[in-house]
């Protein structure tokens, strides 16, 4: 039906106005959102709380670090020191997965081909998660000298000395020559001696890295099965202490550590101790420092 002239003209007013009330209401909208934008960018974000700043004694060096890159360190934080038994963290980061699938054990004697362990008595029979909470050295010298021989196997020389490379480099500094080969794997290379070094800070940022994810979850994992009080309940905290290098004497049957390292998932922790301990007390002792429950 075709509508007079001046009726059409009215409903066009009308459809124009209807268009231009709905597009003002649009501005509104529109004008409400950039203000509401501006004002939210105006307010300050409010700061992730800080953890306590530790009360140390003296000699001890303590740092944390997150993965979003924020990190803080305490006392003898930068002092660098021989990884010792921890280096079973940078082959649990190589191979540990493959380990634990393959359901890797050792039987420790206490002494291999001149190698000493960090029980000069032995573990005994160890897997995977008891190689790594009792610092085992020479379950890790055995399994990495057989993924080594894998390695060469299935990458090549040149491939393998780059896996290598990616993982140790961190802890060798100037120690470590470029080359196209893999080294012979000996007792250095599973933290005797002072090849492999670091410093508290360092540790905790390496460990804090996203690249280490898997490696965490797997301590975790490890951890969780392996050993009463190394994994704190509720707090899901986990830790692993480190015996010292045994280049020279082998350490105290009953275990020592220098280092105890540790993750709750949110922030990674490192506790480098001025003189070895009985790895219960540098588990306390990081507990004391975190303040988390004894038990
Ligand atoms: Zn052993």
């Amino acid at each position: 039906m075709r509508l007079p002239n001046r009726q059409s003209s009215i409903v066009n007013r009308q459809l124009k106005r209807c268009y231009w009330l709905h597009k003002v209401v649009d501005f509104r909208w529109l004008a409400t959102l950039v203000l509401v934008s501006r004002l939210l960018a105006q307010i300050p974000e409010t700061p992730k709380p800080q953890p306590a700043a530790p009360i140390l004694r003296t000699g001890e060096g303590f740092a944390w670090a997150s993965a979003d890159g924020t990190s803080k360190g305490f006392g003898a934080d930068t002092k660098e020191t021989p990884l010792g038994s921890l280096a079973a963290l940078l082959w649990l980061r190589l191979e540990g997965d493959e380990w634990a699938a393959r359901g890797v054990s050792f039987k420790c004697k206490g002494e291999l081909n001149g190698v000493h362990c960090a029980n000069p008595k032995g573990h005994g029979k160890v897997d995977l998660a008891m190689a790594t909470t009792e610092g085992c050295h020479l379950a890790f010298l055995v399994w990495s000298l057989e993924s080594a021989e894998r390695w060469k196997k299935d990458y090549g020389e040149g491939v393998s000395r780059y896996r290598l490379d990616q993982v140790f480099k961190p802890f060798l500094g100037d120690r470590w020559k470029p080359g196209e080969t893999l080294p012979a794997l000996g007792p250095e290379w599973i933290g005797q001696g002072d090849l492999l070094r670091t410093t508290p800070l360092a540790l905790a940022k390496w460990l804090a890295d996203p690249d280490q994810d898997q490696l965490l979850s797997l301590c975790k994992r490890l951890m969780s099965g392996a050993f009463d009080g190394w994994i704190t309940k509720g707090a899901e905290w986990w830790f692993i202490a480190g015996a010292p290098p045994t280049a020279t004497k082998p350490c105290d049957p009953s275990g020592a550590s220098a280092w105890v390292v540790g993750s709750n998932g949110e922030r990674s922790v490192a506790l480098n101790l001025p003189a070895p301990r009985r790895k219960a007390e540098s588990l306390a002792r990081m507990k004391e420092i975190l303040l988390l429950p004894k038990k």
